[in-house]
């Protein structure tokens, strides 16, 4: 059997980082993980080709060779996933899809003739002997959380690494928290499963005798979720081993606020060479985070939390959401003042929206506030639901917010507050590598000379050359992902509304 696996493409979005890509000479972002374990699920016997629309564009020999397509998808990459099916199916291919849009929305795609919905392991394997012995069923269901110990070492020989700015590993699956605007315990559980120790390491010894040097990303929705697993087990593992390679990785992970209790979890994150950190902060308004079921970040001074963790040697990156019920036309100018004066450069700021299965989804719909699915994308002025606020009020507020964040003049101020504040990584660069003077010489053109970067790049470069000269690269670094940010937001207009 010969099986083609496709990996939709993404629009241009925060996450995309479509206008960061061509400075470090990169195709995309992130590679499809999801996609690589399920090719590890396959048969041995089965041949494998692997086309990722982010990377590369298919071809009507790909196309011929395959006996099967698999697709798996995000809901941020339905149009891209639609139009695919539509053309695979006009050319009578048979198509097995899965992941997080069609497990959750599988009755939209009565084209797909076998909808693999939840985890893989287990279904995946079942699937291809059913597809082999000719008695392969519509829909295959995963019943219960599966035991991620019997997730393979995703397949990494079907991709070329180096068309990636960073690759991915996953040790968990689920969140111990419940927040009502979140999917990951739908799709995954409160109950945090994780893999061995041992097996993340297979999974790096793979990247590194394949030549990977550079950022790996844990794609866990909260690393932390299971703080025992990953203080006893995780971590000395990954430190001991990025000792005995001599620091290959950098890693960035995403995790919830209360890491910055646990000065034990902090020094070993750091000592693993974890160096950016996500965390879904989602708003300065107490009462919001309350409705919201945000526990986990109400009772605290979270600016005084991130300060920490940056005097700590991680750089954070946070997400916030604006357009709960309780939020009121203030929120707007508290949450650009809460960014700056926590100095989080790279701030992801969206739209609040309602994932099916979430409990914000199953809220409004009894409210019949509902209107649609999401688009997937939460910061392309896309609601999906009637808000309290006046949604002119909303969109408008909204738009002020990521216009003003993401102003050259603004995110240079917030980046050199935050270098000031930040301690260097575990493991400090003692040379530059390849990568870092080209991605300087690139800015230099784009940004140096231009006329809405140039004062601004000068100033954040000159201030690092003599102030902090160790966060040099990651000054550029920084300025790489504000050039993408300006250029995402002020090509996006909110819709025009009657
Ligand atoms: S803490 Fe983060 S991952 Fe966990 S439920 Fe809340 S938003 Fe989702």
């Amino acid at each position: 059997m010969r099986a083609l696996l496709i990996y939709p493409r993404y629009p241009e979005t925060f996450w995309s980082f479509r206008h960061a890509l061509p400075f470090v000479g990169k195709k995309a972002a992130y590679p499809p993980l999801g996609l690589l374990t399920v090719a590890s699920l396959l048969p041995k016997s089965w041949e494998k080709k692997l086309v990722d629309l982010n990377v590369r564009d298919l071809t009507p020999d790909d196309v011929s060779w395959a006996d099967v397509v698999l697709i798996s998808a995000m809901d941020v990459q339905e149009s891209s996933a639609r139009s695919l099916i539509s053309s695979l199916k006009e050319r009578g291919v048979k198509i097995v899809a899965g992941g997080p849009l069609f497990s959750s929305r599988w009755e939209e795609f009565p084209q797909v003739d076998h909808l693999v919905i939840g985890e893989g392991e287990g279904l995946v394997q079942r699937m291809a002997r059913d597809l082999e012995e000719g008695r392969a069923e519509k829909i295959y269901r995963q019943e219960r959380p599966v035991s991620l110990e019997e997730s393979p070492v995703p397949d990494w020989s079907l991709v070329n690494l180096n068309d990636y700015s960073s690759l991915g590993v996953q040790f968990s699956r689920g969140c111990p928290y419940d927040c009502e605007f979140c999917d990951v315990t739908a799709l995954f559980g409160r109950h945090v499963r994780t893999k061995r120790a041992s097996q993340i390491l297979a999974e790096l010894d793979l990247i590194y005798d394949m030549g990977w040097r550079g950022g790996v990303f844990f794609v866990d929705d909260n690393l932390i979720g299971n703080r025992r697993a990953v203080k006893e087990e995780l971590l000395p593992s990954l430190i001991s081993w990025m000792e005995e390679k001599n620091y290959p990785f950098e890693f960035i992970t995403q995790v919830s606020i209360n890491v910055a209790d646990d000065d034990e979890l902090l020094s070993l994150l750091h000592r693993a060479n974890f160096d950016e950190l996500f965390i879904g902060i989602e708003s300065p308004e107490e009462e919001s985070l309350r409705s919201a079921g945000k526990t986990v970040n109400l009772n605290r001074d979270i600016t005084r939390a991130v300060r920490k963790l940056q005097r700590r040697g991680f750089l954070v990156h946070g997400g916030f959401i604006v357009g709960f019920d309780t939020d009121t036309p203030s929120v707007f100018d508290r949450l650009i003042d809460f960014i700056d004066s926590a100095g989080i450069p790279v701030a992801m700021v969206g739209l609040l929206n309602a994932p099916r299965g979430t409990k914000l989804y199953a809220r409004l719909k009894k409210e019949g506030r509902l209107l649609t699915e999401i688009s997937g994308d939460n910061t392309d002025f896309s609601l999906n639901f009637l808000p309290v606020m006046d949604l002119e009020t909303l969109i408008s507020g909204y738009q002020r917010v990521v216009k003003t964040l993401y102003s050259p003049e603004r995110f240079v101020r917030r980046t050199i507050s935050c270098l000031k504040n930040l301690s260097p990584r575990f493991r400090k660069k003692t040379r530059l590598a390849w990568r870092d003077v080209r991605a300087f010489l690139l800015t230099t053109v784009s940004m140096g000379l231009s006329e809405r970067w140039r004062r601004h790049y000068w100033k954040l470069l000159t201030w690092a050359a003599m102030k902090r000269p160790i966060f040099f690269p990651l000054s550029v670094k920084l300025l790489i992902y504000g050039y993408h940010l300006e250029k995402v937001f002020s090509s996006r207009e909110a819709p025009v509304r009657t």
